[in-house]
């Protein structure tokens, strides 16, 4: 009877309205239906890059999008740097490696962010670097790296790229690609997009493309100034995924419904901050310093007393409440809780109330509505600050 309630950080439910979008009658890639829904829905999408550049759309998973920013621009033997701060940071050090880059890896310990002095006293004695590659949010930990401030800092020490993976909060974390001065910024759909897996978003600034055009890539599928070409006829080189196509163009709907990207940016915030403190009520530990703090997704260690891996089995079958574990290092210590994308305040409150339940079941040691009710601080405050403006 019950559905998963799911509250990984990706894949993320989607929404009513983007599934029935999607259930509309397929047309050519090469139609004009086809085209004029790619030119709207590329145009729509900016605001959540921060960006007037034009969007790419590829038929991938957000991992392929990454690769793409890779090897478009850089060739193997030179050099780059890779900050990385957690498990996707390593992944984004595995491709450049893969491709035979010179890799100079910034790397910080899990649950800790980059900072801008951090990066200036790394990148200072090195040299032709030609690109920066920066986790916007790190998945496996719930870091929100302060990618204006590391991109001002390649640009102030360096000529190399800023190249973002931004695949898990892009949509629902701010981002002004265009003012920060990121040359490429990725995601992909199944995170803050709110859209099954399988469509990737990248979108290069003026510089980068100057860089690509001189680069040799060597790839075919992922050939970025390909996908240039054809996106100024309104279309993707091979056939794309039309359908997510069209659950993108209700997306967009949805945020401006929404009151525009500011909105959606408030809400994800609104909620990091219900589930963080909700968790210190009920005296359980937060991976993270409150300063770095995704708004997307919330690493929590196991409660005291508790094993990790029997909790989350148990609020799943008992209660239909999904959470994700730890990666790497971290499984079995942490546990993670996705608030992005289709996800409202709202959620927040069922999925602490469950949880009280199941710490109960747990016979740990708190004041059952502890949690709830700091959650509804949170929301409460927010309303009447809302409604006083
Ligand atoms: C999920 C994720 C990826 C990988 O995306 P896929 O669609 O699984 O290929 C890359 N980077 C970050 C930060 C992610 O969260």
């Amino acid at each position: 009877m019950y559905e998963n309630i799911l509250r990984h950080p990706g894949p993320t439910p989607i929404p009513k309205k983007v599934q029935l979008a999607m259930n509309k009658d397929i047309f050519s890639h090469r139609s004009t239906e086809f085209v004029e829904l790619y030119r709207e829905t590329t145009e729509l999408v900016k605001p959540v890059f921060g960006t007037k550049q034009d969007i790419l759309l590829l038929p991938s998973g957000g991992t392929a999008a990454l690769e793409a920013a890779a090897v478009n621009t850089v060739s193997a033997g030179e050099d780059v740097v890779v900050v990385t701060v957690g498990a996707f940071g390593d992944y984004f050090v595995s491709i450049c490696e893969k491709y035979g880059f010179n890799v100079h890896k910034l790397e910080k310990e899990w649950g800790q962010a980059c900072t801008a002095d951090e990066l200036r006293a790394f990148l200072q004695p090195l040299q032709a670097i030609k690109a920066v590659f920066v986790t916007f949010n790190e998945t496996s930990t719930g870091i929100l790296n302060p990618v204006a401030e590391l991109a001002q800092v390649v640009r102030e020490e360096t000529d190399a790229l800023v190249i973002v993976d931004g695949v898990s909060c892009v949509g629902g974390a701010p981002a002004e690609m265009d003012a920060w001065g990121v040359d490429i910024l990725v995601t992909g759909s199944q995170k803050a997009m709110m859209l099954p897996p399988g469509l990737s978003l990248v979108s290069v600034s003026d510089r980068a493309w100057k860089v690509i055009e001189e680069n040799k890539a060597p790839s075919y599928y992922l050939n970025l100034l390909s996908y240039r070409g054809w996106a100024e006829k309104g279309m993707t080189p091979n056939t794309p995924t039309i359908t997510l196509i069209y659950g993108l163009h209700e997306v967009c709907k949805l945020i401006e419904q929404e009151g525009g990207f500011h909105k959606t940016v408030a809400r994800h915030e609104l909620m990091k901050n219900m589930v963080r403190n909700a968790m210190k009520a009920l005296n359980i530990e937060l991976l993270t310093e409150d300063e770095y703090a995704s708004p997307t997704i919330t690493a929590i260690l196991a409660p005291k007393g508790i094993d990790l891996g029997e909790f989350l089995t148990h609020l799943k079958q008992h209660y239909h409440l999904d959470f994700a574990g730890g990666l790497g290092h971290l499984q079995g210590k942490i546990f993670r809780f996705g608030h992005m994308g289709y996800c409202f305040p709202s959620d927040i409150l069922q999925a602490i109330s469950l949880m009280e339940a199941a710490l109960q079941d747990f016979s740990y040691d708190f004041e059952p509505g502890a949690g709830v009710r700091a959650a509804h601080e949170v929301f409460l405050a927010a309303q009447q600050k809302q409604l006083q403006r």
